[in-house]
């Protein structure tokens, strides 16, 4: 035990029954290939995929049938060929027992492939982003349960680094054994796809963490890892307390580091992955395989050989189960998961997801829950709560339908692990009121998102109705203006004829007064010489002699006057 000194613990948990020896005494077996596989479009969290392929087409295996239809999505792959028979609702593995839109392919038995490229030892050389590419393509999602598109958590953003690379091996819920079954079965597989996803994330430390239940699966990893001699990896052993496998408890047991409440591993600069996926991505790199198939354990009450089995998705669970030789007459349910966290299954008929990892049968529950009595407020549930909540308070606070306070207690860090409800005295069953309460804001937050949207529309069509009131009313102003002022100018137009008139009245006035001056000047210079009207035609002879003399002298004063004038002129030319 010297390698608990260097690790972390969570708080709370538990100690159960395991239950995994039966499953995991057999090897490995292949599913059989269903008559008709049911590929739900959505076995992710996010957007449905949308199909690209039509009833009555040939499909081959591993080909894209329906594409991601956003950046939370993941396309799906046809686990096998054959022909689209069918695209409809049909029962999925779901609490509610809900349908959804299935891909039916009829298998043709012969498992043709689309194009498949041969092992590549050289994945390391591919650049990041490509590499993200590839899983995104291979519709690659969490498979320890949530199925979050793995490709977004390969890519840390560009204001974090990843200094720790964690692979989940921790498998702590009873009877679940698929992924201890894969680290046995394929160490080198594993190694090599958290390589990869090292590379995508520019990582600088890995750890494989696994509980010390798993010693197979441990020495398996080991022997992997010495014949690389990959310092940077540590395959770290774990006490078996459930909830170990938890993402934020394993990262707490694994790194002493607690992720903040509310917050994701990659604040404190973890990336943590389950080892099924690190396959799947291993498998997409280096060989162009998307995922369609992954391992499930079958195990429970009348199931008489406990196994787990390489299934093809979309594999009616009712097929499993009778490959594995059940007796319905000693099974009341069917859980699709662990007993702690698992849900019923409402119908055999429901196909495996890629976030199927075990199928439980059980004639009575692990823990029965008879009569609910008063919460005594013994604390027992604080105890062992392993995300350090108050679940009796949450309780309190659900069950009044105060989900305000609920969120004041941080129901969201509760990871519905079940032990609170294991251990209460009263029966109480926590969890159901934790996940009603998590429904109930989910749907309220969608109402607000939704009034939300509703109410920026009508804003919005408010605002436009008002803008263009107020853009015809400019318009009219502008046009208005424009009337007024073609109305100035024409007035103003007249107004100049008017002036231009009256200017030329006075003009031809004054032309009229001037024409009179030269008139009078005129009829002045025509003077009657009154003084000379009463003289005797002698007298008169005589002077007009005296006027002709005078004149001719004036004629040649001016003859002489021009002479010397062009004398003048001609002296200046001279010179
Ligand atoms: S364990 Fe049950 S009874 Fe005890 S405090 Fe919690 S809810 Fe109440
Ligand atoms: S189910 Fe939630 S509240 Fe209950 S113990 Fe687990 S984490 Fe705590």
């Amino acid at each position: 035990m010297m390698y608990f000194s260097k690790l972390g613990h969570f708080h709370g948990g538990l100690k159960l029954e395991q239950h995994k020896k039966e499953s995991l005494a057999s090897p490995v077996e292949m599913a059989k290939l269903p008559k008709k596989l049911y590929i739900p479009v959505q076995q992710h969290i996010g957007a449905a995929a949308e199909p690209v392929v039509n009833v009555g087409d040939k499909v081959r295996k591993a080909q894209v049938i329906a594409k991601a239809t956003d950046y939370l999505s993941a396309a799906i792959h046809a686990p096998s060929s054959g022909t689209v028979i069918a695209i409809k609702e049909h029962p999925v593995a779901h609490p509610s027992g809900k349908t959804a839109l299935c891909i039916v392919i009829e298998t043709d038995g012969k498992e043709n492939w689309r194009w498949r490229k041969e092992p590549s030892p050289d994945f390391l050389n591919i650049d990041p982003s490509a590499l993200r590419n590839i899983i995104r393509e291979a519709g690659i999602v969490g498979m320890g349960g949530a199925g979050f598109p793995s490709y977004i958590k390969m890519n840390p953003g560009y204001k974090n680094t990843v200094s720790t690379l964690i692979l989940n091996g921790a498998e702590c819920e009873p009877y679940i054994t698929c992924d201890a079954k894969i680290m046995q079965d394929q160490p080198r597989e594993i190694i090599n796809g958290l390589l990869i996803m090292r590379h995508a994330l520019q990582a600088e430390n890995c750890i494989i963490g696994l509980e010390d239940n798993k010693p197979e699966a441990f020495k398996a990893l080991v022997d992997a890892l010495h014949e690389d001699e990959l310092k940077f990896i540590r395959i770290q052993r774990i006490p078996t307390i459930y909830p170990a496998g938890g993402e934020k408890q394993l990262i707490k047991v694994l790194t002493k580091k607690e992720v903040p409440s509310g917050g994701l591993p990659i604040d404190i600069n973890v990336s943590c992955h389950n080892v099924a996926t690190a396959l799947a991505i291993y498998r997409a790199v280096a060989i162009q395989e998307p995922l369609i198939s992954r391992y499930v354990t079958v195990t429970g009450d009348g199931i008489k050989h406990a196994k787990n089995i390489e299934v093809l998705i979309g594999t009616p669970i009712s097929e499993i189960l009778q490959q594995c030789s059940i007796d319905y007459d000693n099974v009341d349910e069917i859980i699709i998961g662990g007993p702690m966290m698992g849900f019923n299954l409402h119908n055999d008929k429901s196909p495996v997801i890629k976030t199927t990892n075990c199928i439980l049968t059980l004639k009575n529950k692990v823990k029965t829950t008879p009569t609910v009595m008063p919460c005594i407020r013994c604390g027992e549930c604080a105890r062992v709560c392993p995300a350090q909540l108050v679940p009796q308070q949450l309780y309190w606070y659900a069950k009044a339908k105060d989900f305000d306070g609920t969120q004041k207690y941080n129901l969201f860090d509760c990871i519905e692990c079940g032990c609170c409800a294991y251990v209460c005295p009263s029966n109480i069953p926590l969890v159901q009121y934790y996940r009603y309460a998590k429904t109930e804001i989910y749907a309220q937050e969608r109402d607000t998102v939704k009034s939300n949207i509703a109410r920026e529309r009508h804003e919005f069509r408010e605002f436009r109705i008002e803008r263009e009131k107020t853009e015809k009313a400019e318009k009219l102003r502008k046009k208005k203006e424009l009337l007024q002022n073609k109305k100035l100018k024409e007035k103003s137009g007249q107004d100049n004829d008017i002036t231009t008139t009256k200017k030329e009245s006075v003009k031809n006035d004054l032309v009229a007064q001037a024409m009179a001056r030269i008139q009078q000047k005129n009829d002045s210079q025509k003077i009657i010489k009154k003084n000379v009207s009463n003289l005797t035609t002698e007298q008169q002879n005589t002077i007009e002699e005296i006027d002709k003399r005078r004149n001719q002298q004036r004629e040649e004063k001016i003859k002489q006057a021009h002479e010397n004038d062009n004398n003048a002129q001609r002296e200046t030319l001279k010179k």
